[in-house]
């Protein structure tokens, strides 16, 4: 796989930016995922060994409580695969934590999984479900064969347990991303089309659709570098920056935290190595005594996040 990180760090600069509070602990339980997608910003698959301990998710909680974080964001890989997962979102919940589960649908449907969808409900976990299209050739195309006929399978069964469902307390947003090297539509006007052609079609209810954009680094970018479009695909992403985007992007109000413990300002800064506050790797440890780092290490793949109507982890920024 080819490293994307000395083109980011080279050419326009991003905006310096800095933390404003710290809303959000953002956790990467490891990177094993049963997929292994082209657009991975993470690089994550089935022969992944990477896994969370039950230690750093204890430092995590005792992290969470003591800066009075309001949100565990658990992200992957395939989060519930760890083997910690359930005893973390069952100890996150009683302390009073909102979670969310970063999932992608098929693992509803994986042998030995089967708990998923249950226990989420049991939880009220916030279930934010990847579906990049509402095709099912771009979605195999991107993911797999029999990805999208998983995942629509999937996603019926958790409307049938409330989630999506009006008044029910159990949410589930889908997230959309581009099937290759172009911004993501309009984000209203897709999240129309989702919820029209997924409920004429499948009978699938949602409550928000989120439109990222796909980011230069790990799988992708090494899959632009070798089709020779890395640079035509940053052009656009900084020909569309917004400078209103800046003061929304997700990292103001979020720390991220890998597999081992140590700090990022998001999950595309974990991927690429580069630590939070841009200096020695901080460690879960130092926020039992430090507060949050203030500066955010930038580069050029935070063009991403503010190109067009802007990608967080929460859709669009405008
Ligand atoms: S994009 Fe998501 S589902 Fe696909 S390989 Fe990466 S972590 Fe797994
Ligand atoms: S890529 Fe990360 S650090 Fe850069 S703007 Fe986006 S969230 Fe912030």
């Amino acid at each position: 796989m080819r490293n994307t990180l000395p083109l980011l760090q080279a050419g326009r600069r991003f905006p310096a930016i800095e933390r404003q509070r710290f809303e959000t602990l953002q956790m990467n339980l490891g990177y094993l995922c049963n997929l292994s997608c082209i657009h991975c910003h993470v690089n994550a698959g089935p022969k992944r060994k990477e896994l969370m301990d039950e230690a750093t998710m204890h430092l995590a909680l005792a992290v969470a409580s003591k800066h009075n974080v309001a949100t565990l964001d658990l992200t992957g890989g395939s989060p519930e695969m760890n083997p910690g997962f359930r005893r973390l979102v069952t100890q996150a919940k009683a302390s009073g934590l909102h979670v969310m589960d970063r999932l992608n649908p098929t693992i509803i449907e994986e042998p030995g999984y089967e708990w998923v969808a249950n226990f989420l409900a049991d939880h009220a976990v916030e279930a934010v479900a990847s579906l990049p299209c509402y095709s099912e050739e771009n979605v195999d195309e991107q993911r797999g064969n029999g990805v999208f006929e998983s995942s629509i399978r999937a996603l019926q069964k958790l409307n049938g347990l409330g989630y999506g469902k009006a008044g029910s307390g159990r949410v589930l947003n889908l997230v959309y991303n581009p099937n290759g090297d172009f911004l993501p539509p309009p984000q209203e006007k897709l999240e129309q089309d989702y919820r029209r052609l997924l409920g004429e079609r499948f009978g699938i209810e949602f409550n928000a659709l989120y439109a990222l954009a796909n980011m230069p680094i790990k799988r992708f970018g090494s899959w632009l570098l070798s089709k020779g479009r890395f640079d035509d695909y940053m052009q656009t992403l900084e020909d569309a920056h917004q400078d209103a985007n800046v003061d929304n992007v997700m990292c103001r109000s979020l720390i991220s935290v890998d597999y081992q413990g140590y700090l990022y300002d998001c999950d595309f800064n974990q991927m690429l190595g580069l630590p939070a506050g841009g200096r020695a790797k901080l460690h879960l440890r130092d926020l039992l005594v430090d507060d949050v780092p203030r500066p955010i290490t930038v580069a050029r793949h935070c063009f991403g996040c503010t190109a067009g109507q802007g990608s967080s982890c929460g859709g669009a920024l405008l």
